[in-house]
């Protein structure tokens, strides 16, 4: 069907989610739409990305919902699949990445997550043919991992990168902020204040200064990688990650 529409000449625009759509989200296929005649989401909750451990069942699904999101924004195609059509649940072929896309940031904290993003994405790409994908630069580090996996695989799509969505107090939306308390939320907002001052004083001690000073925020890491600050940070069980480009 996909190959179909790239046949007829037209383009297609891809925003992959794991669902628990937001405006976030929602930028992504406003921009996909702007570019692409024809826009696909993908909602999957991919395991291969989660570890044991991680809030695989715990992630938010709001399917119903979704939906309606998705056809007012008048998105052509959701692909919602199964994870029994995605994995037969042998042993599937995997990916190892470059140490230096893994050596750093939220890499060393969730093994194996960026291969299992490589895995689905090889997947996806495959399944929907997209002329463009687009991801979201809050997901800084999955970006370059998209990066390198379109050059090395030969995949003809351009990636498109768009900007952080966030709340008004500064908090990057994300799905995980359902997970918040209205107090937690509140707190949460430390962290883009932390990155805002990184950015005005080129210093990462300045902003760790900054959520010093909230007991309940346990960082995980908080590091400048090629010009961008990013940081990493749970809120009792909830994990944030966000990111400002600081160069
Ligand atoms: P997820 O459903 O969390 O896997 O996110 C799907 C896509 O939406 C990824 O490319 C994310 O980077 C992007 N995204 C998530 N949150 C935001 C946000 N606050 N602003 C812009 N893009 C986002």
């Amino acid at each position: 069907m996909m190959s179909l529409i790239r046949c007829q000449g037209q383009t297609i625009g891809f925003v992959p989610t794991m669902g628990s759509l937001h405006a976030g989200h929602m930028s992504l296929v406003e921009a996909a739409a702007a570019e692409c005649d024809v826009v696909v989401v993908s909602i999957f909750v991919n395991p291969t990305q989660f570890a044991d451990g991680d809030d695989l069942e715990k992630y938010p699904r709001d399917i119903e919902q979704d939906k309606l999101l998705l056809e007012r924004a008048s998105v052509d195609y959701l692909f919602y699949p199964e994870v029994s059509e995605m994995y037969d649940g042998a042993d599937a072929t995997a990916f190892r990445l470059p140490e230096d896309l893994i050596s750093w940031g939220c890499a060393p904290f969730r093994p194996s997550h960026f291969e299992g993003v490589a895995q689905v994405c090889a997947k996806l790409f495959n399944i929907i043919t997209p002329n463009k994908v687009y991801f979201g630069q809050k997901d800084y580090q999955q970006t370059l991992v998209v990066d390198r996996l379109t050059q090395d695989l030969n995949f003809d799509i351009d990636l498109r990168v768009m900007p952080i969505v966030r709340e008004r107090g500064g908090l990057a939306m994300s799905s995980r902020n359902k997970y918040l308390s209205s107090e937690d939320r509140n707190v949460a907002e430390v962290l883009y204040q932390a990155l805002s001052v990184t950015k005005k004083t080129g210093s990462l001690e300045e902003g760790e200064k900054i959520i010093a000073q909230e007991p309940k925020v346990q960082l995980e890491y908080f590091e400048i990688h090629d010009g961008v600050a990013l940081l990493a940070a749970k809120i009792g069980d909830v994990r944030l990650i966000d990111n400002v480009v600081v160069e």
